[in-house]
């Protein structure tokens, strides 16, 4: 039984009116999950939200500044949907300023690691991945432009998953890159992942990139939902630890009947300078709105003198908002776009071919971050390259629009490691299958069970 129908059948609903709230916000005061709590009736399932996705409303800032006290007139479409199947709003989850970000650092409240609070969250889907490990019913919705469901999905233990590109609208996503943001899902059941999925997906009137992943649907041979590829470039990007781990999960799902095959993928390294060109190109033109007059908070009332209120208004922005603004700006500019932005296009069209070729075969299996789960002043005192090159490992499907899972499959002095599935464009639910088959064969582990009776 997943979760969502094990809450519909219990008897007596847990104290959803005081207790539950009271320990949340209290737990939450550590781990800064939410960035607000909303009251909840206790009678429907509870859904939380990344505070990229806008309720009505409702305080949505993309854990920036300059979207303080920015209340949405409107719903986005996936919180719609949710509301009308009769999900409890339960409040907007915390993030990386903007989705800049994969420990949770760049947010002016850190998140902790439920399971250990010296150590990172992961990000930018932060709070979406806590409030997953530590609420026993809940589901959240998150985002990713390139890891942020992946990513603190595996450091804080619990399943992420990331659609088809275009499979679930971004009609009401504040947007980091609209080429790359696809809004996904959290979950301690790959079950729930389904159930929900099927409510939040599918065509939006106001999203014309979104469509019907099951009519573009090539159906799959037995060979290819049996066929798991190794990427052989990978090994020289992971950590010792993480590949003695790993290689325990490759031989269980050798026993489970897989057949593991390794391949080369000789362009792996070329991803994050790809990604990192046309990220920051595209974000820094989705922030260019945020001037302080249709869009973004003003520190001073606009006396005529542009310069100086914009100057004001965008120093709302945080380093990492800024530095992007910088690059993106650059990348993009005309004496030197088809040096950098333009070859960076190109690049992406061979990945996409190169991982299609593969996941034409099967699935690419990988742990989801090279390394393991680092102590928050560790990754705090990264140089923005290092802190870059660790999404070498979720950067590749993102960047090429193909589904993947991060689901959790092994601990490490208490702390969870996740390994990450891809598969080939509107093949979502061949992921969810794998994970459903690997939650019966794997005992999943939290410290926290807010919610339960
Ligand atoms: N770490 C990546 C970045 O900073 C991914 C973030 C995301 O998926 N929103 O761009």
């Amino acid at each position: 039984m997943n979760s969502i129908e094990e809450f519909y059948s219990l008897d007596k609903k847990p104290d959803y009116a005081e207790a539950f709230l009271e320990d949340l916000s209290e737990l939450n005061s550590r781990l800064n999950a939410f960035l607000n709590i909303s009251k909840i009736s206790g009678q429907n399932y509870p859904f939380s939200v990344k505070d990229n996705i806008c309720v009505k409303n409702v305080e949505t800032t993309a854990s920036s500044k300059i979207l303080r006290a920015y209340l949405p007139p409107f719903n986005a479409t996936v919180v719609e949907r949710m509301l009308s199947k009769n999900f409890d709003f339960l409040g907007k989850t915390n993030m990386d300023e903007f989705g800049f970000g994969t420990f949770g650092l760049n947010s002016d409240r850190v998140p902790r690691n439920p399971f250990n609070e010296d150590y990172v969250a992961g990000g930018s889907s932060s709070g979406a991945a806590i409030a997953t490990a530590v609420l026993k019913y809940h589901i959240a919705i998150a985002e990713s432009t390139g890891g942020s469901i992946s990513a603190p999905s595996a450091f804080c233990g619990v399943v992420g998953f990331t659609p088809t590109y275009g499979a679930v609208s971004r009609h009401g996503l504040i947007d980091y890159a609209n080429s790359l943001d696809k809004i996904g899902l959290m979950s301690r059941s790959a079950k729930d992942i389904r159930h929900v999925f099927d409510i939040i997906k599918g065509p939006d009137n106001y999203d014309s990139t979104c469509i019907d992943i099951g009519k573009r649907k090539i159906p799959e041979s037995e060979t290819q939902k049996n066929t798991i590829f190794l990427i052989n470039q990978i090994n020289g990007f992971l950590d010792e630890d993480v590949k003695s781990h790993f290689s325990g999960l490759v031989s269980k799902l050798e026993n489970m009947g897989f057949a593991i095959k390794t391949i080369d993928f000789s362009l792996l390294d070329k991803a994050i300078p790809t990604y990192y060109i046309i990220s920051m190109a595209e974000a820094s033109t989705n922030l260019a709105r945020y001037t302080g007059f249709k869009y973004g908070s003003k520190n001073n009332e606009f006396s005529h003198d542009y310069n100086s209120f914009f100057t004001e208004s965008r120093s709302n922005f945080g380093t990492e908002a800024k530095r992007r603004i910088i690059l993106g700006t650059f990348v993009r500019g005309a004496s030197v776009k088809s040096r950098y932005y333009g070859k960076a296009l190109k690049v992406r069209g061979l990945l996409i071919s190169k991982m299609k070729e593969i996941l034409k075969q099967g699935f690419i299996l990988s742990p989801t971050m090279p390394i393991l789960t680092p102590k928050i002043e560790d990754a705090n005192s990264l140089t923005p390259m290092q802190n870059y090159g660790l999404d070498i490992l979720t950067i590749p499907p993102n960047l090429s629009g193909f589904p993947h899972v991060s689901f959790p499959y092994d601990y490490d002095k208490g702390l969870p490691m996740g390994a990450q599935l891809i598969s080939d464009h509107f093949n979502d639910y061949s992921l969810l299958d794998f994970v459903e088959n690997w939650e019966n064969a794997f005992e999943y582990k939290f410290k926290y069970n807010l919610g339960s009776v």
